[in-house]
């Protein structure tokens, strides 16, 4: 290795070392402008070359002030993992090893440890083991890859080959979803043809759980290929949908039940969590994320399907130049979309290897102790209301409890400005049943009791300094957002 490149991977090494080691000091929000961030690393496109190591200094300098906190432990705005060392240090390797992950001759190592890690996850997630499972970017992605599979599938047993003939001319597909379904199922069914609103919306309880007594009475009036898209862990309050339910139903339309378990799916490898997720092994299809509560770096995602000849009809070809490996050996682009892609299963191995089913189990029961102590912190605080019962690790506040919504709205608003601006932790604004909520998610393997306790004081300074105007709600000024 000549030495210039030696002291780029030197000087990345010793970064990012730096960075993990103040994971905790650094605001858990990014402080430039959009303008000073452009301003920081953009010029002409550059003529001429640079010193390897000293781009990387300039990059990480450049980037430092726009950087979010979710590998820190006081981000609780979103639904995303940490980041963990030990899934960042088998992440190096993969992208020093350079492996093109597509097919077993491209890389055996990959083909085999990715085969490995499919066995390990269905374990750890209670599922059936002749489950395929392919290694995605995402949920998204992941749940794209499962409602192929169904697609093929419910049209395959009405005679119609749509991995050959397309959607042309097929009888039409009813696809079930529960109104609070994520925004990026409906992006997947836009991918396959099935349209963001040709779907049958099943409505949900005050949690976002589908009622299984209205998915009954829509499937009285569906008589064709079915698709039910269920959910386990809803993005803001982790409701579940009843799978007990749901699945008999379900099936006794002959349908294909698939549910979107980006976070909540884990929730299988935790038995004090276990019942929640009730039902769920009787789908045919699960999504989940890696880069959520496994801690995986992005980007990783796992599309599991009961039917692995269905995952492979909608997914698999052939090319002259991708000889098949044969005989046991795993071909990893027969379960996804891409051909030329990452090798995630080295650090799921990794990651799984390190933490064992114990450590995982802990570390989820961990974080939903942690969002009950910080949802019973600000309960105890008058005019805090929590939306939703927090039988996992998220939930939903509001504040200005009594006022009249708009006013509690723009409270909420004006208090997520303000712990914003404060610094201590990171929270966002969500929409929930028409109104706006401040969503906590706890789910970083690095959070800890004392970030709750100071996340909790920074939320409760910010509700009484805000709230402290509440006669007149007019004179209410929101936190910068800075
Ligand atoms: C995060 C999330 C998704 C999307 O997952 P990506 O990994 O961002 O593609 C889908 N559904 C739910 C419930 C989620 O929480």
């Amino acid at each position: 290795m000549s030495d210039a490149y030696r002291a780029a991977l030197e000087r990345a090494y010793t970064l990012a070392l730096d960075f993990h080691g103040l994971r905790a000091q650094r605001r858990p929000a990014a402080t430039a402008s959009f303008d000073a961030l452009r301003a920081a690393l953009n010029g002409p496109t550059p003529t001429d070359g640079m010193a390897p190591a000293e781009v990387i200094e300039q990059l990480a300098e450049g980037v430092e002030a726009g950087l979010m906190g979710g590998a820190g432990p006081r981000y609780f705005a979103k639904v995303t993992g940490g980041s963990h060392p030990v899934g960042v240090a088998a992440d190096w390797l993969t992208s020093i090893w350079g492996q093109n992950s597509g097919s077993y001759l491209g890389s055996p190592a990959n083909a085999v440890v990715e085969q490995i890690a499919a066995a390990w996850l269905l374990d750890l997630l209670s599922l059936p083991p002749e489950c395929s499972i392919g290694f995605t970017t995402g949920a998204t992605m992941a749940s794209f890859v499962c409602l192929a599979a169904a697609r093929s599938e419910v049209l395959r047993k009405v005679g119609w080959d749509v991995d050959a003939q397309g959607l042309f001319g097929a009888p039409p597909i009813d696809v079930c979803l529960g109104n609070d379904a994520h925004a990026t199922i409906f992006a997947a069914l836009r991918y396959l043809g099935l349209g963001h609103d040709r779907v049958i919306r099943i409505p949900t309880d005050d949690t976002g759980r589908m009622q299984a007594g209205a998915l009954s009475t829509a499937l009285a009036s569906c008589g064709g290929p079915l698709i039910v898209i269920g959910q386990a862990g809803q993005i803001n309050t982790g409701a579940f949908d009843p799978f007990n339910e749901i699945a008999d139903l379900v099936h006794c339309h002959g349908g294909w039940l698939h549910v979107d378990g980006a976070f909540g799916l884990w929730a299988r490898s935790c038995p004090a969590l276990l019942h929640l997720t009730e039902g769920i092994e009787q789908a045919d299809s699960w999504a989940t994320d890696g880069h959520k509560w496994l801690q995986m770096p992005y980007d990783c995602g796992y599309a599991i399907v009961r039917d692995a000849h269905a995952h492979r009809r909608a997914m698999a070809y052939e090319a002259s130049y991708l000889p098949a490996a044969g005989g046991e050996c795993r071909e990893p682009f027969h379960y996804v979309p891409e051909l030329s892609r990452r090798a995630r299963g080295f650090a799921t191995w990794a990651l799984i290897r390190a933490l064992g089913r114990s450590g995982i189990a802990a570390m989820i029961e961990q974080h939903c102790a942690l969002a009950r102590r910080m949802a019973q912190r600000l309960a105890s605080e008058a005019g805090v209301e929590i939306g939703n019962p927090v039988e996992l690790n998220q939930f939903v506040v509001q504040f200005g409890t009594g006022l009249p919504p708009p006013q509690r709205d723009q409270l909420t608003r004006a208090v997520i400005g303000h712990v914003q601006a404060a610094g201590v932790c990171y929270v966002g604004e969500a929409s929930w049943r028409e109104r706006v909520v401040m969503r906590f998610s706890v789910i970083s393997w690095a959070t800890t009791e004392a970030d709750i306790d100071r996340s909790a004081e920074s939320i409760i300074a910010a509700w009484r300094a805000v709230g402290a105007g509440v006669t007149a709600a007019s004179e209410i000024t929101p936190g910068s957002t800075a």
